[in-house]
């Protein structure tokens, strides 16, 4: 009697662990997808500097705040604001 309860308990502890470990690689998985979802990275008044990131929405821009923003201007290769990496000094 003693055996069967045992392998019971077995067989629970390690669904219980599967199911755990499943919903962890699921939550992970949806916050990573919804951190892709920031446009920050494609807006025109995105920085790329870590000083300034934005110019309109220092505080929110890479943030999950930023999500949904409705000041968001596609990038354009013409503008100043943008910059894609250090600057050489003059
Ligand atoms: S304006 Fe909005 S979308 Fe654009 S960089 Fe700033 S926070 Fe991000």
């Amino acid at each position: 009697m003693i055996t069967i309860f045992c392998a019971f308990c077995a067989w629970g502890i390690l669904l219980f662990t599967i199911c755990s470990v499943w919903r962890t690689l699921s939550k992970g998985t949806n916050y990573v997808k919804m951190l892709h979802q920031i446009p920050c990275t494609g807006c025109e008044y995105f920085t790329n500097d870590y000083r300034l990131k934005c110019t309109v929405h220092p505080k929110k821009a890479c943030s999950l705040e930023a999500l949904g923003c409705i000041d968001f201007e596609m990038k354009t290769s013409c503008c100043n604001a943008t910059q894609t990496g250090r600057r050489k000094p003059y």
